[in-house]
């Protein structure tokens, strides 16, 4: 698979978090990433974590840990120990079996006073977006979220968190020189990860730590969301009708195409915000990640927080009526033209073929 890069918007910026501080005690130690196991796309978002992970544990010549909290939760010590964690760290426990933000806040608090990892990451899902937050402020520390590459700046340990910020105008480089650990969310999608490795080894730990339930809120039951259900981002072809769609009407077309390729149709967000089509189908920084062998998109300009979410597909069309759009730079087959004409002729011809 080819690494795609964004040619959206790349003036890059410094900036500095938090504030004022004590000062970073030389003996933090070690890259952790949050086991967020909980259901298929966030499992695979800790996966390419872990790949990015090794790198940076190398890059600073430490170790990777997977962190893991909840009850009866072996199976994951496994996978996560083929996809290239050194340690598994568990705290298997009833109460954590349903994740309850209060109390895995405090257990996870504990774990990263006591262990002192100076890099933490989690995936930005809906999961990680509430957690990390809460942990960061617990821990007096820095959080950049949504990061799009993550790189180590050796000579200070610093890990160099690199975000769209203003709008998604420019790439700022963060960094937390002061505060540790270091702490980043990713969006799924942007890393790969490693071939599973069945013969790989890891170290398991067991750490004491002190689980009070938190009993502020309890779940009652939870069920699954059925307006989430989808094959968006496991499909094979993907069709993304963007704001230059132009109606509602015209956007129905990327629904027949979908169809004709068998594969599944997503959107950017100003289509999302005109009501053409469902949240649900939503592409970027704030919806989903695919990775699809063929995406076409068509009237999309290519703004960094959307083609962060299309960023793994194997081969994308773009279909543009301006030569200059930034998604013609990232794509492998650009076509200039008006977007309903262009679907019109494919249409026609696909009809007649399938
Ligand atoms: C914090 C934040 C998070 C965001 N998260 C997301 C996100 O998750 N997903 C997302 O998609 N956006 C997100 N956005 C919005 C993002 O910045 C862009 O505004 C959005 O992606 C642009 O969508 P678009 O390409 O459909 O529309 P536009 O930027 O308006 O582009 C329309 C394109 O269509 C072309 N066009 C017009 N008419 C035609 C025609 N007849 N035929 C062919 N081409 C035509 C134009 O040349 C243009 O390039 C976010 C923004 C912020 C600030």
């Amino acid at each position: 698979m080819k690494t795609k890069q964004n040619n959206g918007p790349s003036t890059r910026s410094k900036a500095f978090g938090p504030g004022p501080s004590l000062g970073v005690e030389n003996h933090w130690q070690g890259v952790w990433v949050f086991g967020d196991y909980r259901n298929y796309f966030q499992n695979r978002v800790t996966l390419q974590l872990l790949a990015k992970g090794r790198q940076l544990s190398r890059d600073l010549g430490t170790e990777l840990t997977v962190l893991l909290l909840g009850s009866q939760i072996h199976q994951y010590a496994m996978e996560y120990t083929a996809h290239g964690a050194d340690v598994v760290m568990v705290v298997d426990h009833p109460s954590l079996e349903n994740y309850q933000v209060e109390t895995y806040v405090r257990v996870v608090s504990q774990l990263v006073q006591n262990f002192r990892p100076e890099v933490f990451l989690a995936g930005a899902t809906v999961f990680g977006r509430e957690f990390f937050p809460r942990l960061a402020k617990r821990l007096n520390t820095g959080l950049s979220a949504d990061c799009v590459a993550l790189e180590i700046e050796p000579e200070k340990r610093l890990l160099i968190q690199t975000t769209p910020a203003f709008g998604g105008d420019l790439l700022a480089d963060i960094i937390t020189p002061e505060h540790r650990p270091q702490m980043a969310t990713v969006h799924p999608g942007v890393f790969v990860e490693r071939v599973h490795d069945h013969g790989a080894t890891a170290r398991m730990v067991y750490p004491e730590v002190d689980i009070q339930a938190e009993d502020r809120v309890q779940l009652i039951r939870s069920k699954p969301d059925q307006s989430r259900k989808g094959s968006l981002e496991d499909s094979d072809v993907v069709v993304v009708g963007g704001k230059g769609m132009g109606s509602k009407e015209n956007f129905q077309m990327l629904f027949e195409l979908a169809r004709l390729l068998g594969g599944e149709v997503g959107a950017t967000r100003p289509v999302v915000l005109s009501g053409w089509t469902e949240e649900i189908r939503l592409l970027g920084q704030t919806g989903k990640s695919v990775k699809p062998k063929l995406l076409i998109t068509a009237g999309t300009s290519g703004a960094v927080q959307y083609t962060t979410g299309i960023q793994g597909a194997e081969t994308i069309i773009a279909i543009n009526r301006d030569p200059h759009a930034p998604i013609l730079k990232m794509a492998d087959l650009g076509l200039v033209g008006d977007a309903k004409t262009v679907l019109s002729l494919l249409l026609e011809k696909l009809r007649k073929r399938l």
